[in-house]
């Protein structure tokens, strides 16, 4: 009976899903190709060929049928592995959860077009035996060079080979086909090698090996659960997920492991390769395009073993996957604001649901989302209490810098300066933390008072004085400091207000005039190449200060470091965003962690204008838990998530009028629903970005209410001008 039934999965008719925001379309495909689900194929759409993904049998899903006649033809089906059912549904979840068109979220799964033809093979020369030469075939003194390169060295490629016997291309490409040479194709380089999971393991401490066979055990266990490794900085959380990893490895499988700032791993990296003897592979936005071509394709045939990625590499085309690892769980970097609004820490979660396997969310200061998922017991934990071996948890002490403030134009009080010069006579080094970048965050007139402003966005310019250049924050606007006042017409009259750490670094060379200073920030660790020399240059003591915003604040281990000096603790309480709180706890949490990683213990000094605020005590008191009980208590008040659900939406238009027209028509629209609460419109805190007017929503419902769906029927039949552009966020973490 079998041959009556095409081939299981070979469809004649298929429906193809496009990485744009239109379709899936049906195309009539030649049963030679043998198209089931997942299929990577090039299809026409207009004039142009686009590249798409076979969901399945084409046909009337929604009812309108494209007569079979007017079906275009499938052009070609790649020479790759499918796309793996778990990919197509994460993307179908990730479209459904964040209102993206489907085929916006499928662009991030397939965003390597070049990855789906097999690369082509190395070709290079030899020198041909005699017998195979052409009757006429010269030895001129050009071919004869050609001849020699070849005798004393390895075969080579065409390029090499003409550089090498300096020669043009003409003359290689003749002695081929006079048979003087002859060609062969060698397969690529090879892909990733497999990490040794027995490579360099490390005595762990009995709490460690506890929270190290829970994940093991996960791991061998192939089913969906998450463990949240909650353990304080220093603990060896690494240490035990590497043999989580290792484990995976000893069952053959793949592990992903997603960190929140992969560009500046580089100790990550070299510690994997310690513990696994080879480094693992990588994904991040950055890549070369070769690389990026062929670390996908190696995913997508199971070559790459271990792949530690930004939150983009959660769309790889995994098909063995066994184990996935969120480092940094809290990070707001998982969050992504533009495009498909996505976290990539919860959708790592659905990714484990869907394939059916472990993962582990991975911090010291784990989100409140998490805390609470583990209280309600959808999650379980792994606690690590204690660092190994001599290292404790550094002492935490705060300044009130309303009784000792610093003096006038200087940024770091008595009480600070003292502990740093004494650190400095001892020889150890200093983190003075600043979250800001550049000279300073505002510049102003002395005459008139008037503000230097980005003249495309809501926001200040910022000096950056390395660069000469006054810069916006948000859409990369940058000019010269004015020579005279554009309100007032004073000369000179411009000063800069406030701190950055460019700023700090001027304090710290006239304070201590003999200890050697480095900035950290964005803008001098651009890349890995210089963060990786910074590290290097902190553990060889070749700096003695550290000033550094929060590229500084996570996974480093520096043994020298000993205090830390919080410059503004205050500065992320501002603006009043539902994470204020949590995200200040984390990130000095964080910070504080820098100091005493090794023998010497560490000290920490908060400079806060309120010491009495709860993220201050707790960091004091070393009360993480007390302060995340009276964070929920808080939000589940406020029915803010996680008691709650919330989404963004933002209208932005070129005019004011028409982004506030469009805003009120919007919320016209607006559904009265028990548990769904609309608030706004109103102009954004950032009113204008990148020349765009803006005006915010704000949906707010019940836990038990399901907002896309509230959303989808709201939005959905509202139609807006073309200049105007709607976005929504499910679960924000930017109210700007
Ligand atoms: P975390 O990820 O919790 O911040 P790490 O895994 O980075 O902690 O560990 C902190 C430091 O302690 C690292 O240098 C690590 O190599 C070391 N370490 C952790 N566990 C052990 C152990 N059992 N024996 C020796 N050194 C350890
Ligand atoms: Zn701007």
């Amino acid at each position: 009976m079998d041959d009556l039934f095409p081939l299981d999965g070979a469809f004649e008719r298929v429906s193809v899903l496009l990485p744009l925001p239109l379709g899936p379309y049906d195309y009539k495909a030649d049963p030679g190709m043998a198209l089931g689900r997942g299929a990577i194929v090039e299809v026409p759409l207009g004039k142009r060929r686009v590249v798409g993904v076979v969901l399945g049998p084409g046909g009337a899903a929604d009812g309108e049928e494209v007569a079979e006649e007017r079906l275009r033809d499938v052009l070609r089906r790649f020479d790759v592995p499918p796309l793996p059912d778990s990919v197509l549904d994460l993307v179908e979840w990730v479209a459904a959860w964040t209102l993206a068109a489907p085929g916006q979220v499928l662009r991030m799964a397939i965003s390597v077009p070049a990855a789906f033809d097999p690369p082509a093979p190395t070709v290079v020369h030899t020198v041909a035996p005699e017998s195979a030469w052409a009757v006429n075939a010269r030895l001129t003194p050009t071919r004869q060079r050609v001849l020699a390169a070849l005798t004393d060295g390895p075969a080579l490629e065409g390029r090499d080979l003409a550089r090498e016997a300096a020669v043009g291309p003409g003359v290689i490409k003749g002695m081929i086909e006079a048979g003087m040479l002859a060609r062969h194709a060698l397969p690529p380089p090879p892909p990733f090698e497999t990490p040794d999971p027995e490579r360099a393991t490390i005595p762990l401490t009995a709490e460690q090996e506890g929270a190290a066979e829970s994940l093991r055990a996960a791991v061998r266990d192939r089913r969906f659960a998450v463990t949240v490794l909650d353990g304080v900085t220093g603990s060896g959380k690494t240490e035990v997920y590497f043999e989580a990893i290792a484990e995976a490895l000893r069952l053959g499988r793949q592990a992903l492991i997603l960190l929140p700032e992969i560009a500046l791993s580089a100790e990550w990296l070299d510690r994997f390769a310690a513990r696994f003897g080879v480094r693992p592979a990588v994904w991040h936005s950055d890549l070369k395009p070769n690389v990026r071509r062929r670390t996908w394709r190696a995913v997508a045939e199971g070559t790459a073993r271990v792949m530690v990625g930004a939150r983009s590499a959660l769309f790889l085309p995994f098909t063995e996957l066994g184990l996935i690892v969120v480092d940094e769980e809290h990070e707001a970097a998982y969050k992504q604001e533009d495009g498909v609004a996505y976290q990539a820490r919860d959708m790592a979660v659905v990714r484990a649901r869907i394939e059916d396997l472990p993962i582990a969310l991975v911090s010291a200061t784990p989100s409140l989302e998490t805390v609470e998922n583990v209280r309600a017991g959808r999650y379980r934990a792994a606690h690590l209490t204690a660092r190994p071996g001599l290292a404790t948890l550094p002492e935490i002490g705060v300044i009130d810098l309303r009784k000792n403030p610093p003096e006038r134009g200087r940024f770091l009080a008595p009480a600070l300066v003292e502990e740093v010069e004494k650190t400095l006579a001892e020889g150890e080094q200093v983190l003075l933390f600043l979250n800001r970048r550049g000279y300073a965050p505002l510049t102003l007139c002395r005459g008139c008072g008037h503000r230097l402003e980005c003249p495309n966005c809501t926001a200040w310019l910022v000096e950056h004085r390395l660069l000469g250049r006054l810069i916006c924050h948000h859409c990369g606007f940058g000019g010269r400091l004015p020579k005279r006042c554009p309100s007032c017409e004073a000369e000179d009259s411009f000063v800069a207000s406030g701190p950055g750490v460019e700023r700090l670094a001027e304090e710290v060379a006239a304070r201590f005039p003999d200890a050697r200073f480095q900035v950290a920030s964005s803008d001098t660790l651009t890349g890995p190449d210089k963060a990786a020399n910074f590290l290097r240059a902190v553990r060889a003591r070749e700096v003695d200060v550290i000033i550094g915003t929060q590229v500084v604040a996570k996974g480093h281990n520096f043994p020298w470091l000993t205090l830390v000096g919080v410059v503004d603790a205050d500065l992320g309480l501002a603006g009043g965003d539902l994470r204020a709180s949590e995200r200040t706890y984390q990130l000095l949490h964080q910070v504080a962690g820098r100091a005493g990683r090794a023998e010497r213990p560490g000290r920490v000094l908060l400079q806060t204008h309120v010491p009495e605020n709860p993220v201050m005590q707790a960091l004091v008191a070393g009360d993480r838990d007390r302060f995340l009980e009276q964070e929920a208590l808080m939000r589940r008040q406020a029915g803010m998530p996680p008691f709650g659900r919330l989404a963004g939406i933002v209208i932005s238009a070129p005019d004011a009028a028409r982004a506030d027209a469009a805003a009120r028509a919007v919320a016209r629209a607006a559904p009265r629903l028990a548990g769904v609460e609309v608030l706004g419109p109103a102009p954004a805190p950032l009113a204008l970005l990148r020349g765009r007017h803006r005006r915010r929503l704000l949906v707010k419902t019940r836990r038990d209410v399901n907002i896309q769906r509230v959303l989808r029927d709201w939005l959905t039949p509202i139609k807006l001008e073309n200049a105007v552009r709607l976005g929504v966020d499910v679960d924000p973490y930017s109210f700007l």
